[in-house]
């Protein structure tokens, strides 16, 4: 009578300390890992690295089921359109073929709900990293006017792309263009 079973989906999750040290503080990280199930995915396991003295906290999203590699494409016509939301899996690619910007999954990238906004922001990031030397600065710059312009709704419409190895990603948009590439 004290307890329902109502959360039988849900693992308690569990936890225990590393030998990790914390980046930010050297305290030894705690691992805390359960099996869930959220929004655009199947059934996922989160694996969160968390230090108890500084707070710092590391979460990785992990898919447990593969569906047919996809491709989702988006064309982004407005404003509103920047507020899709969306899910990118762990594997899934982005292209933005007008601003020729491709963004690859990381080493450890992790799966990730988003928006097209925060994808675009995040772009902008990373090539305020990049090195005057590798690249040419003229065209560098040029697409980094044309993502603010983007954010700052002024930009041209753009197609938005998503490869996805894994076929879990979605964008949650009614105009979404599926392609398959299954059936090859
Ligand atoms: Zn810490």
């Amino acid at each position: 009578m004290f307890m329902t079973d109502e959360n039988i989906d849900e693992e308690a999750p569990r936890e225990f300390q590393t030998e990790t040290p914390c980046p930010s503080c050297g305290q030894k990280l705690f691992f805390i890992f359960y099996r869930t199930k959220v929004n655009y995915e199947e059934a996922v396991e989160i694996e969160t690295f968390f230090c108890k003295k500084c707070l710092y906290k590391s979460s990785q999203i992990r898919p447990l089921e593969r569906e047919a590699p996809k491709k989702l494409v988006l064309e982004v016509r407005n404003h509103d359109d920047l507020r899709t939301i969306l899910y990118r899996s762990p594997e899934a690619r982005i292209e933005i073929p007008e601003l020729e910007a491709d963004i690859n999954p990381g080493e450890i990238s992790t799966g990730e709900i988003t928006t097209i906004e925060g994808i675009l922001t995040r772009l902008l990031e990373k090539l305020d990293l990049f090195d005057e030397e590798d690249v040419d600065i003229g065209r560098l710059n040029e697409v980094k006017s044309h993502i603010k312009a983007i954010i700052d709704g002024s930009g041209e419409r753009f197609t938005f792309v998503m490869d996805d190895p894994l076929g879990k990603s979605r964008i949650n948009s009614s105009r979404v263009i599926v392609l398959h590439k299954s059936d090859d």
